[in-house]
């Protein structure tokens, strides 16, 4: 089905009709699905089970949580992983919650190109995944071993796929089971636009508001450009 101009530019700020389909629970951008099924394969052949965690969410779904962690309703944490107070101050607690959640117009998960995977095969039975370091180095840890041989070996032996929320990269904390189909996230975001994203917020009821709009230039330089790799 032809997109229209306008739905196009929309995608990756998680509006729009992106192109999904279905893989279990998740949906993923069409694009990524015979790289991804490859990737799955040769972990298979490895003994490691490719499990999705999280896939495409939409600005709607960002929005939610955002606006939830700043009202309280759902926990704001410390960068040490602890419930902390929500702060009166509207830039600390923009901060704050920047520090685990990604700005609503601004989250790679918005393209469906990126994935938060782990390996199913290691997972004890009943086991609530976190998505935190201490499972990457814990029971996860061979197969990020895996993930780290093959990245390593090239985009074209990794199918297109890698980390992108890596040490030394801005300031979103590094994130091992975070990955992307680089080919696809890189068409979806040739259209970006600051400019748009600005526009977004003006007509969006966000909490932070006015400090997003105030610091935006500082917020993409540290936030959103570093990832556009
Ligand atoms: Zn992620």
């Amino acid at each position: 089905m032809p997109v229209s101009p306008l739905s196009a530019d929309l995608l990756p700020y998680g509006l729009g009709s992106p192109d999904l389909v279905a893989v279990g629970e998740y949906n993923v951008h069409r694009d990524i699905l015979p790289s991804l099924e490859k990737l799955s394969s040769l972990a298979a052949v490895r003994g490691f089970k490719l499990r999705i965690e999280s896939a495409y969410r939409s600005f709607e779904r960002q929005l939610s949580i955002w606006n939830r962690k700043a009202s309280g309703e759902l926990p704001l944490l410390s960068a040490d992983g602890v419930p902390m107070p929500v702060p009166s101050d509207e830039e600390e607690l923009m901060y704050a919650i920047l520090t685990w959640s990604a700005l609503p117009g601004a989250s790679r998960h918005h393209l469906g190109s990126d994935l938060d995977v782990v390996d199913a095969n290691a997972c004890p039975e009943n086991y609530e995944v976190q998505l935190t370091p201490a499972e990457c180095d814990g029971m996860f840890a061979p197969f990020h071993s895996f993930l780290d041989e093959v990245f390593g070996s090239g985009e074209k032996s990794s199918f297109g796929f890698n980390r992108v929320f890596v040490p030394g990269r801005g300031k979103i904390r590094p994130e091992r089971w975070h990955i992307a189909h680089l080919p696809t996230s890189r068409r979806l975001l040739e259209s970006f636009s600051l400019d748009t994203l600005r526009h977004i917020y003006e007509t969006t009821d966000i909490a932070c508001k006015k400090v997003i709009l105030a610091r935006l230039d500082t917020l993409a330089e540290e936030y959103i450009y570093p990832y556009f790799i």
